[in-house]
């Protein structure tokens, strides 16, 4: 191994505790009322059910504890009731690498032998978490990775949650006894972006509950300004984020005509350009959030002209925005190459110039192929072929 090489490391950090098909209910991402709903259908008496709710909850998210025995301030046959009844289990970390940046990348396996990929990007003033929301895409992006590989199912809440808890875990953040979160210094995990595998407006429900669980204030806590959900452009469901989410959005926007997006981005032969910026003029009303990302990956020859950052901040006018231009992160087989720097940099002018923060993302962990748009869990076997990928991407190979 060079000096230079990531850390690849087995880890399992976490105990399975349950066997699958035991019976026994998970209760990591059930939402307040379906924890409540669960504790009463075991026993619990109705008249006791909000406080026992409160309790669980806080075990469960700010203590991260995992083990009912460890819930002190219940009686030992309640606990004796929960572990007959219930588990307490997050996805299993099947292994962890580390890059040379310090960029970790978890591969994550869900029941069914599934596997997603979570990264976690430490940065001077936050830590942020990469999350997937689905195994594959519905979608085709012509230039992602994800896109590559056909769906192959949502996940559950609690498998989005669970990814949180299992950098928490990885990072030893849980609270001390004693301390609150914030007593113990910066947080290491302090933002979440659903950027990572998968449409989450496609998986509108579970995304929610999950988040609404992370923006707890009596557990995790964290933010809803710490949360990005970054979506293709799923337009009925934008609306629906600003009020049942009310977290900061991202749009994969790239193009400036339909033409083009209809390659990038396919959806937009369904929603297309128009249609979209009328409903992202809606979202920070609705959401109150400041302002919108424009992600916008910079792809040689493609979308990266001067004419294109020109028409872009046109189409943008009168929405508050932040674009933020992603260099194409290249992977084995993709139809595309990245922009030259100088070229980005112009384009990253031109935008600023018009009013807008245009930074220029510094891909992480690209030794791991953790970037944005690598990421595809290798063991998958539904894939598409190079040939599929060039044709609908109108490239002939
Ligand atoms: N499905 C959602 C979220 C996941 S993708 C969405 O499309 O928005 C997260 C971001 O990475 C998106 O902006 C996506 O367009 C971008 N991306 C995908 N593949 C990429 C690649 N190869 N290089 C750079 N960015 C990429
Ligand atoms: Fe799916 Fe997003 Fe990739 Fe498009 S960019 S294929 S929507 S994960």
């Amino acid at each position: 191994m060079t000096a230079n090489a990531p850390i690849t490391q087995d880890v399992h950090t976490i105990p399975r505790k349950d066997v699958p098909g035991d019976g026994r209910t998970n209760l990591v991402g059930l939402t307040r009322e379906g924890l409540r709903a669960a504790l009463i259908e075991a026993g619990t008496p109705e008249k006791q059910s909000k406080m026992r709710t409160n309790q669980m909850w806080q075990w469960l998210y700010h203590w991260g504890v995992r083990d009912f025995a460890d819930m002190t301030n219940l009686s030992k046959d309640y606990r004796a009731m929960l572990t007959e009844r219930f588990v307490i289990t997050v996805p299993e970390v099947v292994s962890r690498q580390i890059s040379n940046d310090g960029t970790r990348k978890y591969l994550v396996r869900i029941a069914g032998g599934h596997e997603v990929e979570t990264v976690y990007i430490p940065e001077e003033d936050r830590g942020t978490l990469c999350i997937s929301s689905q195994v594959g895409c519905t979608l085709t992006c012509s230039f992602c990775h994800t896109g590559t590989q056909k769906l192959v199912r949502n996940l559950t809440p609690g498998e989005i949650v669970g990814q949180i808890m299992l950098a928490r875990d990885d990072l030893n953040e849980w609270p001390e006894p004693g301390l609150s979160t914030g007593a113990m210094g910066p947080r290491l995990l302090s933002n979440i972006v659903l950027m990572g595998m998968g449409e989450p407006l496609y998986n509108f429900e579970a995304v929610r509950d999950a988040m609404k669980i992370a923006m707890d204030g009596e557990g995790m806590a964290l933010s809803r300004r710490r949360i990005t959900l970054s979506t293709s452009g799923v337009v009925p469901e934008i609306a629906r984020t600003a009020e049942e989410i009310g977290c900061m959005l991202a749009v994969s926007f790239h193009a400036t005509t339909d033409e083009i997006r209809d390659r990038l981005v396919p959806i937009n032969k369904k929603w297309n350009i128009e249609t979209l910026l009328d409903a992202l003029r809606e979202y920070p009303k609705v959401s109150n959030s400041e302002r919108i990302t424009f992600e916008y990956v910079m792809l040689k020859g493609v979308n990266d002209s001067d004419t294109d950052a020109r028409r872009l901040v046109d189409l943008i006018r009168g929405i508050p925005a932040k674009i933020n231009l992603i260099p194409f992160n290249e992977w084995p087989g993709a139809p595309y190459e990245r922009s030259d720097q100088k070229r980005i940099k112009a384009f990253s002018e031109i935008v600023y110039k018009a009013g807008y923060a245009s930074p220029i993302r510094t891909p992480r962990g690209e030794d791991i192929m953790a970037a944005c748009g690598q990421l595809k869990s290798a063991t998958e076997r539904a894939r598409k072929s190079r040939a599929e990928i060039a044709s609908e991407a109108g490239i002939s190979s």
